[in-house]
């Protein structure tokens, strides 16, 4: 004489749990990004490019995230302050962070 109901009820919320348990951290998946003023090729000015990876490991050039190569130094505040972030990279890291990778 089991009751059915209260069976049920138990069996049915076991697999919830679980699935909470085993959802993955997707935020660690993101890629790293970060800003750093450089000098602009084109602009011959400090522009604010971001580059991919978690920070700037003293390398002298690196390709920005909308795809120009820059060289690049170690910034001083005057640079932070006046360097106007890039538009190009700015678009396309909200871009990727809304999820939709690859579309342009
Ligand atoms: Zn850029």
């Amino acid at each position: 004489m089991a009751d059915p109901l209260s069976n049920s009820a138990h069996h049915s919320r076991d697999p919830a749990d679980d699935g909470d348990f085993r959802r993955p951290e997707v935020t660690e998946q993101v890629q790293r990004h970060y800003w750093l003023p450089t000098p602009d090729p084109d602009a011959r000015a400090f522009v604010r490019h971001a580059f991919r990876g978690r920070r700037w490991e003293s390398q002298s050039s690196d390709t920005t995230v909308c795809g120009k190569q820059v060289a690049m130094a170690k910034p001083n505040e005057m640079d932070w302050c006046t360097a106007p972030t890039c538009l190009e990279c700015n678009g396309i890291l909200v871009g990727e962070q809304r999820g939709s990778p690859g579309e342009s």
